[in-house]
């Protein structure tokens, strides 16, 4: 018999190679982003089309490439990363294989443009199938543009095998979040059939994670932080409150490489051991930095499983450091999982935009006033009553202190401008020595209030402004959340029930809330077909206020269906601190600004408002100078 042994032709084997390296779509968009990393990009734009089955473009302002290597980059073993097999111990590359361009290009149309900062032009290829179709100079900026097309045109089988747009979406979504993660230091812009969905500017670690999974991220993280000769861990946890139902938010990065390891999730959740509800899952972002000796990442073809060294050592020091964060940031004490059933679903902002508050503005409305007329809390006393006063003594008197913190986080966190949403703010430290029982003397700060709208006060580097609405909405907001979790509001009786009438589908909406509506205060009598009746209000509102309030939360609850729990109490207290928040027209007087503004900076976020809205701007005396 004759010889039956032949060598594949090249572009077989890439093909066969692309079935390991391309599963979908996502597949290639990190092989791309991880390339542009690799070229020391410091902006990286991912484009785009139909979920990736039309078009997935990157476009780096990296290293470039010379003529010679824009051609051998589609070779397949054929990197610029490893020489020697030793250098695979050495690793401080995304990629080391030579194989992603050569798979790719077996599978699509590619077409690579790129140039070298000292080149005078650049060199632009089109491959299909592995097969070179062109190969010219062309004019294009410093860096690199890779586009996919038409992704597994040549298979059918794989092709028609992809899932709905939908799904792969999200698969290149996970894969774009993995990566960001990882380089929080480089600009990322990613747009989806012409729209923008993510712009990360270059941040701090906890602003990336902030502006990825959206505003309200910030408030749940504590920070992670450990260094020892085997690995520094840094990062964050969400705190237990927070804790999903569903593995959602659940990242480790081994040297800024994502890795998935059920060993080490096991040591964080025996971290958070007594702290969750049954199947309860905590979030995470942890980043790991050992010595690339100690790691093999050789062991998967698409690099989330590595192997570690020192692997039982590495869990105890996981275990500890997010025990030590626990403890330390006090997350622990605070929860009483037995009577809260609200706090068994986190908040669910990841791929909601902040909805824009929907408020006419009734310019007679004063809620301060009546106190002022009437002297007593009884009825009306809206949120100048018991609120008024109780959250005096418990708000700092001298948060320019705290502010000293947030403002230098601010300047040097500068590409960021005005995103307060992204001010790194440690929250959980902050409010732990605001709320000691010790009265401190509320601080008194000249305050002026500017067109009845803003508050303007002084901070040592310049000046705070301060929208009073926004303000109050966020002060609400956390007396609320704070009222509804812990059950501890204070109601007001009233002294005649007040009797509103809604239809079938509006009370059945205000069933599903009925319990955390009596933790802001409400009391219920009767919830009958067509009429509520109401004996006792929540002492931050007024009698005359409370059918807009229920109102509104009824449309809310509409527009936005929240599961369960914790997603409904957030509701409920963003519906109801935005209908109650003291508007804009109104006077307020010199002690009501103070409060304002004291109150507002003892809160946990004060940034912005629960709708993602800055609260306030700062102007330094440097930028007053400069107008000079
Ligand atoms: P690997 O990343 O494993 O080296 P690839 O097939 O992904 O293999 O890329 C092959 C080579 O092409 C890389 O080693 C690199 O030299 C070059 N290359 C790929 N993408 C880029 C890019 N965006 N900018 C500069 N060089 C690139
Ligand atoms: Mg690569």
């Amino acid at each position: 018999m004759s010889d039956i042994i032949q060598l594949l032709p090249d572009h077989v084997a890439n093909q066969i190679a692309a079935g390991e390296v391309v599963q979908r779509p996502a597949s290639v968009v990190k092989e791309l982003l991880e390339n542009a990393i690799d070229a020391q990009a410091t902006h990286i734009k991912l484009i785009i089309k139909e979920a990736g089955k039309t078009l997935i473009q990157v476009i780096d302002n990296g290293s470039g490439m010379s003529v010679t290597d824009a051609r051998l980059s589609f070779e397949r073993h054929a990197t610029s990363k490893i020489k020697a097999a030793e250098d695979l111990f050495e690793l401080n590359t995304k990629g080391f294989r030579g194989e992603a361009l050569a798979s790719i290009a077996a599978i699509a149309h590619v077409e690579l443009k790129t140039k070298q900062e000292e080149d005078e032009v650049g060199t632009e290829i089109n491959i299909e199938g592995s097969e070179v179709i062109s190969q010219e100079v062309c004019v294009t900026p410093k860096g690199t543009s890779i586009s996919v097309k038409n992704l597994f045109y040549n298979i059918p089988a794989r092709r028609n095998f992809l899932k709905s747009n939908a799904v792969e979406l999200r698969h290149i979504i996970d894969e774009f979040h993995r990566v960001t993660m990882a380089h929080h230091s480089i600009k990322f812009d990613m747009y989806h059939n012409g729209s923008e969905i993510f712009n990360l500017p270059i941040s701090n670690c906890r602003q990336r994670i902030v502006n990825i999974f959206g505003g309200k991220t910030n408030e749940k993280l504590v920070p992670v932080k450990e260094e020892t000769d085997l690995v520094t861990i840094s990062g964050f946890i969400g705190k237990p409150e927070y804790a999903k139902r569903t593995r959602g938010e659940q990242f480790f990065f081994v040297n800024n490489r994502f890795i998935k390891s059920g060993y080490l999730n096991h040591a964080v959740n025996a971290a958070f051991e007594g702290l969750l509800k049954d199947k309860a899952h905590p979030s995470y972002f942890i980043y790991l930095t050992v010595d690339p000796k100690s790691i093999d990442i050789n062991i998967h073809p698409t690099k989330t499983e590595i192997k570690f060294e020192d692997e039982h050592a590495l869990y105890a020091m996981l275990r500890a450091s997010i025990k030590h964060s626990l403890g330390q940031f006090n997350v622990a004490p605070v929860l009483d999982f037995n009577r809260d059933a609200s706090m068994d679903t986190p908040y669910e902002y990841k791929g909601k935009t902040a909805q824009t508050p929907t408020i006419e503005v009734d310019r007679n409305f004063n809620p301060f006033k009546e106190e002022k007329v009437s002297g007593s809390g009884s009825g009306g006393g809206s949120f100048s009553g018991k609120s008024y006063t109780s959250f005096k003594k418990e708000s700092a008197g001298d948060w320019e202190n705290l502010y000293v913190g947030l403002e230098s986080e601010m300047t040097t966190t500068k590409p960021v401008e005005n995103d307060f949403s992204s001010v790194e703010f440690e929250s959980a430290e902050v409010t732990g020595s605001l709320f000691e029982p010790d009265e401190k003397k509320v601080g008194h700060h000249t305050t002026y209030q500017l067109q009845k709208k803003y508050i303007v006060t002084t901070i040592k580097s310049g000046m705070v402004i301060v929208n009073q609405h926004r303000a109050h909405q966020r002060i609400l907001y956390e007396e609320l959340l704070r009222n509804i979790t812990m059950a501890s509001a204070v109601s007001q009786q009233l002294l005649f029930p007040l009797t509103l009438s809604f239809t079938k589908k509006e009370i059945e909406l205000l069933t599903t809330v009925k319990e955390q509506l009596e933790n802001t205060g409400f009391v219920f009598g009767e919830l009958s077909p067509g009429e509520v009746e109401i004996t006792g209000i929540p002492s931050v509102t007024s009698e005359k206020e409370v059918a807009q309030l229920l109102e509104q939360l009824i449309g809310d609850l509409e527009d936005e269906v929240p599961d369960s729990g914790f997603s409904q109490t957030d509701l409920l207290a963003r519906s109801i601190s935005k209908s109650i928040a003291v508007r804009a027209g109104v006077e307020l007087a010199s002690e009501q600004q103070q409060y304002m503004v004291n109150s507002l900076f003892a809160c946990t976020e004060p940034t912005i408002t629960p709708n993602n809205k800055p609260t306030f701007i700062t102007l330094t005396v440097d930028e007053i100078d400069k107008k000079f």
